[in-house]
């Protein structure tokens, strides 16, 4: 039996690292978290799903091994670790923690990576020549369980009682989006979507693509990294404004919308300010509910 954390019925998500492009430490970031993108699905009876493998999955591989430690002390067994990856794409921000994930370096560990295909290689080359000598002393094979890279395009594929929707989203390398249903929730993950990326585009155009991946979901965990103000300088960079992630999730028809991705730079109280502003916003334009994630935030999918 594999070990199933914070799951008592219903379809969970926990957030462990909300921050974009860099983790960030300190008094300013208390409260919303300064780990970088990963955020875990569960629900009764299936092997979780991990959107992302940022810093956060430090704190997320602490909690696999305290309950695997639970575990042992209860039924003086050991149990397998299973869990399918559903990686965005390759931005230091969204891989860094794979080499501290210490529920991968036991044996018996068996992890399904999905990522965006590469031109340049497979997802497995990938991984192994950022994560070698000299960049770090161990490569993914000596980390001791089994890592199975899936290298993937725009698809559709069962994940053990889920299904999975991938869509290529614009970012300024090969990106996906990731729709979830399971238990008859649906969840949108689309961490990191920049509409400045293609200059043809209006600003307010939302591709078929990104509207068929967030169709009437529960939860959008959408890429919030700018104000509008702040995007003027910056719509090459491969983000959105508050106002573009309403903006989807209003024309989708989402339930709520958790802003997500927050830049480096905002503080606690900036992030106050801008899920003020986005709520303002979404009400005059009869849009979702808006929250913010935070590190530690625990959605009940649903009920959110
Ligand atoms: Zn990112
Ligand atoms: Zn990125």
């Amino acid at each position: 039996m594999a070990i199933l954390l914070f799951v008592s019925g219903g379809v969970h998500l926990t957030f462990y690292g909300v921050r974009g492009s860099t983790p960030c430490d300190g008094g300013r970031f208390e409260r919303y978290g300064g780990n970088t993108s990963c955020v875990a699905l569960e629900s009764s009876g299936h092997e979780p799903i991990v959107f992302d493998l940022g810093t956060g999955l430090l704190e997320y591989g602490d909690r696999v091994t305290e309950g695997f430690s639970a575990d042992l002390l209860a039924n003086h067994l050991t149990s397998p670790y299973r869990a399918t990856v559903l990686l965005t794409h390759l931005h230091w921000d969204h891989i860094i923690g794979l080499p501290f994930f210490t529920p991968a370096f036991r044996p018996d560990a068996l992890i399904e990576v999905h990522g965006p295909r590469q031109e340049d290689g497979s997802l497995a080359e990938m991984f192994a020549g950022v994560m070698k000598p000299p960049y770090f002393p161990i490569t993914p094979s000596q980390l001791g369980g089994t890592l199975n890279f899936r290298d993937t395009d725009s698809d559709e594929f069962a994940v053990n009682g889920a299904k999975v929707w991938s869509r290529w989203v614009r970012h300024t390398d090969p990106t996906l989006g990731y729709r979830v249903e399971q238990e008859g929730r649906t969840v949108t993950y689309i961490s990191d979507h920049g509409p400045g990326c293609v200059e043809s585009d209006p600003d307010d155009f939302v591709p078929d693509d990104v509207l068929e991946l967030c169709d009437n979901a529960d939860v959008l965990i959408h890429d919030a990294q700018h104000t509008a103000h702040e995007y003027e300088a910056k719509r090459h960079f491969g983000h959105s404004t508050i106002e573009y992630a309403v903006h989807v999730a209003r024309e989708a028809g989402v339930k709520t919308l958790a802003l997500f991705h927050h830049c480096p730079s905002h503080s606690d109280a900036a992030i106050d300010e801008i899920l003020d502003h986005a709520r303002e916003f979404s009400a005059r334009t009869d849009g979702p509910h808006v929250i913010a994630a935070h590190e530690g935030m625990r959605l009940d999918v649903g009920s959110a």
